[in-house]
């Protein structure tokens, strides 16, 4: 694993102290000498984590930090900080600034890159949040602009996994501060068990078990799918720092030395509520924005945003690979008499079956999509003429040939579409252009009196052009439209 280590300290032999140990683990380090110098580099160089002073003269490493962590662009880095103070009460005041652990002065190798290393691999699935988030934004969606530091960390939902009596109670008793709802168990066992069934926001997993090894324990809970994505923060001796280390190398998040510090535990645990909080946000937001900005939400086709990006990518390709690519423009007949007659329910109505009988009749690897109204559109790849008005035909008569199920005296009504088809085969066409063209049948149709095929280059599909028995453009098992 390789990783751009940013190192803030305004005293330059602990920099190049710094830089050399972790050149000679391969990092690639940069180095600010201030606080506003490390915050210009933060938001430039995109550095994976940041080893940050807390002594320093002007702005100082907590009000570095706060600046961080409350910055969208920068909230994701996790920051180090580094400190001859080695006082819980500091610890937790760096905590409180955002900081996701702290390092004593002198350095100990073995916890410095242990805790790099496990930091950096947490970013890393952020940033894979990040990046996707970022690709929903070119779909139109505005990205998530939190910052982690805005995260709530209250009422969080905690599993203690701890043998002894004292420190459990202990735990529980300083979690209450935060209105955490505390599960605590005595046994690995019981900790699987309950994880299956709740959704917990953080795992307290004791090192010391006297029945068993927290090591294995914490790579199970890694494994196993509820419980993958859950923070685990291991309480160990200092004895342990070795395991620990191995600890954070399976997959723990963090880590707490005994005696446990009560406002350390809270502190530790806080942060790590509000970056799984932070991470399933940005999980949620991706998946509900491209549902939002692609989904037509009556028919649960692809809508005209999605169509025209991703037939950019399919005429781009086509015109690559030399292989042909049918569009189809679907337009329902005197929709608007439907609508006038029966209201807009029924119209409704008329859509999704109307949308259910296209996909029903293409193949799964063809794209179907309501442009708006009652104007849908489907793309078959890699299709020749032929076919294509096959195709054509297919749906226009599996559409009208069977009335439409829908809320009206009678129960049902006659519905018919008009079909303009074009081929695109050579040179490329830009995606205004190719819709132009199926759009310019389309409307021939009409004209020539609908319920009816026009394609390009051929006029009206007749009867004799589709009256083959066999069907080669027949659709696969079952119907989608991806
Ligand atoms: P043509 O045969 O020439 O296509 O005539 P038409 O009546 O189908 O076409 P027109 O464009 O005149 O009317 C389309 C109607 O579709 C008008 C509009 O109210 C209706 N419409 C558009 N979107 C929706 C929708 O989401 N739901 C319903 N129920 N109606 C819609
Ligand atoms: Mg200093
Ligand atoms: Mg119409």
């Amino acid at each position: 694993m390789t990783a751009r280590v940013l190192v803030i300290d305004d005293i330059l032999p602990n920099v190049k102290l710094l830089e050399a140990k972790l050149n000679g683990e391969y990092f690639e380090v940069i180095t600010a000498l201030s606080g506003p110098e490390g915050i210009q580099k933060a938001e430039t160089r995109s550095p994976d984590i940041i080893l940050l002073d807390v002594m320093m003269p002007g702005m100082d490493g907590y009000e570095v930090c706060r600046h961080l962590k409350n910055n969208p662009a920068t909230t994701h880095i996790p920051i180090i900080m580094v400190t001859a103070l080695t006082d819980a009460t500091e610890r937790v005041l760096g905590l409180e600034a955002g900081a996701d652990d702290f390092l004593s002065k002198p350095v100990n190798d073995v916890a410095l890159m242990a805790r790099v290393r496990s930091l950096v691999r947490l970013k890393m699935t952020v940033d894979e949040w990040r990046v996707r988030e970022a690709t929903a934004g070119q779909f139109g969606f505005s990205p998530n602009r939190t910052s982690l530091f805005g995260e709530s960390y209250e009422k969080a939902r905690v599993l203690v996994i701890e043998d002894r009596d004292f420190e459990s109670e202990k735990a529980v008793e300083t979690l209450k501060r935060d209105e955490d709802v505390v599960t605590a168990v005595r046994s690995g066992g019981q900790g699987m068990a309950l994880a299956q069934q709740t959704d917990f926001d953080i795992i307290v997993l004791s090192l010391n078990l006297a029945a068993e090894d927290g090591l294995r324990l914490c790579s199970q809970l890694r494994v196993n799918e509820p419980t993958r994505n859950v923070p685990i923060l291991v309480v160990g001796e200092e004895t342990d720092i070795q395991r620990i280390a191995r600890a954070l190398e399976i997959g723990a998040h963090d880590y707490i030395l005994r005696p446990v510090d009560r406002n350390e535990l809270l502190a530790r645990v806080r942060t790590q509520v509000r970056r799984k909080r932070y991470q399933d946000r940005l999980r949620n937001n991706y998946a509900t924005s491209l549902e939002l900005a692609l989904i037509d939400s009556l028919t649960g086709l692809y809508n005209r945003r999605y169509l025209m990006v991703h037939l950019e990518k399919l005429l781009k390709r086509r015109s690559e690979s030399q292989k042909t690519l049918g569009i189809l423009m679907l337009d329902i007949d005197h929709f608007k008499v439907v609508n006038d007659t029966y209201g807009h329910k029924v119209g409704d109505e008329v859509l999704k079956i109307f949308s259910e009988r296209i996909l029903q009749r293409v193949r799964g690897f063809d794209t179907v999509a309501r442009l708006g109204g009652e104007e849908f559109i489907a793309i078959l790849p890699d299709i020749n003429l032929e076919m294509a008005i096959q195709v054509a035909e297919r749906l226009r008569k599996g559409i009208c040939e069977t009335p439409f199920k829908v809320s009206v005296p009678g129960g049902s009504l006659d519905v018919g579409v008009s079909i303009g088809g074009v081929l695109i085969e050579a040179g490329s066409a830009p995606v205004e252009e190719a819709i132009r063209r199926a759009d310019v049948e389309l409307y021939r149709a009409k004209e020539a009196g609908r319920n009816r095929t026009y394609f390009e280059g051929v006029g009206m599909v007749t009867a004799t052009m589709t009256d083959k028995s066999a069907d080669p453009a027949a659709p696969a098992t079952g119907a989608g439209s991806t």
